[in-house]
């Protein structure tokens, strides 16, 4: 229902409803209260199982999470979530989506039950020029979203809603886009790209996940590459990603694990400080490497 149709319903309604709906009204479309400038994250989300296992890059997320003022909500854009157009979730009430295959039991029963928010789908839906974001009922938490989020928040206690990939749109544009989100920083709202910078499963070399640290010499040429890129503010070399060379193309075969960190970095303003955490390559083909933006 849009407003014009919602308060033609209100016209048929007694007073004191009328009052109550007006006040749920005002709750849903009341902005987030302005807050300092939020800091932005890269996640290099890496196995499904980093969600139930302890290790390096889970301390590494939880460490990073209580450097951060708690946010009003959460933006998540996850590299498993590509559309044919922009969507948010939009539902009160996200389901734990396991999407994923071949993996233990105890990671199925997993359940995140941060709330949704209706209120931050619409404004985001709002500050997006470039396209027709579409509210989406359908989607939830996919396993970018919270296989990493419940290190940071455990309690799930921040409303979390998620951005689409339009898989049918250039590197170019998803910055452009992501531009678009810049106020909702100072909105108490935490937005989170979640991918791997290189991130080639065919070619992992899975009886070496144990060896620390290991990556093919590709795998290391392209993330010292991209930490280069990424320190010294050469966003446009990343999102020209195609035309790297062999190293880059080996990293980044499908971009949907990559296009989360261009989410990330098209929000860093002029003076605003990068670090990054989780440095590290694992089981050949992989980064785990990851990104923190905020305030100088
Ligand atoms: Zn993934």
């Amino acid at each position: 229902m849009d407003r014009k149709n919602f308060l033609q319903s209100l016209a048929v309604l007694p007073l004191a409803t009328t009052a109550m709906k007006l006040n749920e009204l005002n709750k849903m479309t009341a902005p987030f209260n302005s807050t300092a400038q939020m800091p932005v994250l890269f996640l290099g989300h890496g196995s499904p199982m980093n969600a139930i296992e302890e290790n390096e890059f889970v301390t590494g997320f939880r460490n990073i999470g209580k450097t951060i003022p708690k946010p009003n909500a959460i933006l998540c854009i996850s590299a498993h979530w590509e559309t044919r157009g922009t969507f948010v979730t939009a539902m009160k009430k996200p389901p734990t989506i396991h999407d994923f295959g071949g993996f233990p039991q105890a990671l199925f029963d997993v359940q995140y039950p941060a709330l949704g928010s209706p209120k931050l789908a619409s404004e985001t839906k709002s500050i997006i020029k470039k396209t027709i974001v579409g509210l989406d009922d359908k989607w939830g938490l996919d396993h970018g979203a919270w296989s990493v989020i419940k290190h940071l928040y455990p309690n799930a206690d921040v409303p979390v809603i998620q951005l689409s990939l339009d898989y049918y749109q250039t590197a170019q544009y998803h910055y452009e886009l992501a531009k678009e989100l810049s106020s909702l920083r100072k909105k108490g709202v935490l937005i989170i790209g979640s991918g791997n910078m290189v991130h080639n499963l065919k070619m992992a070399a899975w009886d070496k996940l144990n060896v620390d640290g290991f990556g093919y010499d590709w795998a290391i040429e392209a993330n010292e590459k991209m930490k280069k890129f990424i320190l010294s503010n050469d966003h446009q070399q990343l999102i020209n990603f195609k035309s790297q060379g062999k190293a880059f193309d080996l990293a980044i075969p499908t971009p949907e694990h990559y296009l989360p960190l261009l989410y990330a970095l098209a929000l860093k303003e002029e003076n605003e400080k990068v670090s990054l955490f989780n440095d590290k390559a694992l089981g050949g083909s992989l980064t785990m490497t990851s990104v923190k933006i905020e305030a100088a």
